[in-house]
């Protein structure tokens, strides 16, 4: 989709100018990518294929961040105009391939417009330089007691701190160097690069940090977190680097946890197919005032507000294959995310020796028959701000139980694998998990998914207790 009403006065303006001084007509990038609930996230017109964002912070002065931020795009199609997402700030500058823009703006809630210098051709290749600074308005933001600062934020959060491709449909490898203070740390999401010292305009020392992922991210899963960090380094098996970082006060609750992820990983490698990130590992953090949840599975680095333990762990560490890797098209999707996160907690609970059967299907089937609310949401399109609706935790990871139980272990398994290894790295629609289910178990799912995902009442009993689970209604 693109040019939504917003442009429209813009764009009948900027043709007729064009008539008469230039192209026939202007090209103009759209606002938004077509996300049915969200429709002003991200843009059109242009995909982001990496982004180099460069911040400078100083927790002395918390409501203040410094930005210069590098995207690397292509255009889908010909630019007189694009925009980014970037919510607050003060833009000083934009350069399109190291040339100032012809001019920029700010419109919408969150929006950036940027008219190059020449037109950008469908197809061409091109760098976007930002420079900005200024207070973080956005709920993303999060300042700490000691002025230590982190983002975490979900349907979207980068536009809180850097601009953007806000939506998750275009994930890009993603690059982060940030200058503190010595004292402090910056911790990113993937791989650490040399972390080198320096001074401020002011002469203070410095030190800079720098983190690399190289596997696509969607913006909404980058992290940023800056505090007087505890950091742990450790490895998996494979060698695959594993970082911890603890705020001050935080690091006694959690450590205990943290011998644990390994574990974890290796449990979910042998059911979900092979971890899909070159790193791994955690950020807590502690006591944050933005509105941001609890926890947020950052990529490669889940981030947890308070502290970390299995249960957490297990459901964040989850959504690196459900959710990360595979990342949801659009926020219709959300269950592709949150009802496995939340099953994924199960199997874990299993795989420790729980009868999952019993006291997690059987005994909140019984105590929520009565209660048609339980029911009530759809799991697939539930609706504009139920993307992440308690129904895809509650309801949704009964489902994915059911739906086991209906296929057989084997079936079940094989299309958790085949599903992380055919949407690796990218997006994806639930539709396209109820087509490969049947698929891979030969079985018409129509009515199970119709009963489960696409209604707002109690499944008939065939679907609430299918296969072996049919005992437990004895
Ligand atoms: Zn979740």
């Amino acid at each position: 989709m693109r040019t939504p009403h917003r442009f429209a006065l813009l764009g009948a303006l900027v043709g007729s100018l064009a008539l008469s001084t230039g192209p026939a007509s202007a090209a103009i990038g759209g606002s938004g990518v077509g996300d049915p609930y969200y429709p002003d996230d991200g843009n059109s017109g242009y995909r982001v294929s990496h982004y180099d964002v460069r911040v400078g912070y100083d927790p002395a002065r918390t409501r203040y961040l410094d930005g210069d931020t590098t995207v690397t795009a292509k255009a889908t199609e010909d630019l007189d105009r694009f925009s980014l997402d970037l919510k607050g700030f003060t833009v000083a500058s934009v350069d399109i391939d190291g040339a100032p823009a012809k001019s920029f703006s700010r419109s919408g809630e969150h929006k950036l417009d940027i008219t190059p210098g020449r037109r950008l051709a469908k197809g061409k290749k091109f760098t976007v330089r930002v420079r900005y600074a200024g207070k973080p308005v956005g709920g993303a933001w999060n300042t700490m007691k000691d002025g230590g600062a982190y983002v975490s934020g979900e349907p979207h959060s980068s536009r809180d701190w850097y601009p953007s491709n806000d939506h998750p449909s275009n994930k890009a490898t993603f690059q982060l160097t940030a200058t503190v203070p010595d004292g402090w740390t910056a911790i990113g999401s993937g791989l650490p690069g040399k972390t080198t010292t320096g001074e401020s305009a002011d002469g203070k020392a410095t030190k800079t940090f720098r983190w690399r992922e190289d596997s696509p991210v969607a913006t909404y899963l980058t992290a940023f977190a800056v505090d007087k960090f505890t950091v742990h380094h450790s490895k998996l098996k494979d060698g695959t680097p594993v970082i911890h970082a603890y705020s001050p006060g935080t690091e006694a609750a959690s450590q205990k946890w943290e011998g644990l992820l390994p574990d974890i990983l290796d449990f979910f490698s042998s059911k979900f197919g092979p971890y899909p990130f070159s790193s791994a590992g955690g950020i807590v953090v502690s006591g944050g005032d933005g509105d941001g949840p609890g926890a947020l599975e950052t990529q490669t680095r889940p981030t947890y507000d308070g502290s970390m333990f299995d249960m957490s762990m297990t459901h964040e560490d989850a959504h690196q294959w459900f959710g990360d890797s595979v990342t949801v098209a659009d926020w219709r999707n959300g269950c592709l995310n949150e009802c496995f996160a939340q099953y994924a907690s199960q199997l874990w609970e299993e795989h420790k020796g729980a009868d999952i059967d019993g006291y997690f299907y059987h005994d909140t089937v019984e105590e929520q028959k009565n209660n048609p609310e339980y029911w009530g949401v759809k799991l697939y399109d539930p609706g504009k701000g139920r993307e992440l609706d308690p129904a895809l935790y509650d309801k949704g990871s009964l489902m994915i139980h059911a739906l086991r139980r209906t296929v057989g272990d084997k079936a079940f398994f094989a299309t958790l694998k085949q599903w992380t290894h055919d949407h690796r790295g990218s997006n994806a629609t639930w539709p396209q998990f109820e087509k490969l289910a049947q698929k891979v178990s030969g079985k018409d799912l129509t009515g199970f998914f119709n009963a489960w995902v696409h209604s707002t009442k109690i499944p008939e009993k065939k679907y609430l207790y299918p296969g072996s689970l049919a005992k437990l209604t004895k």
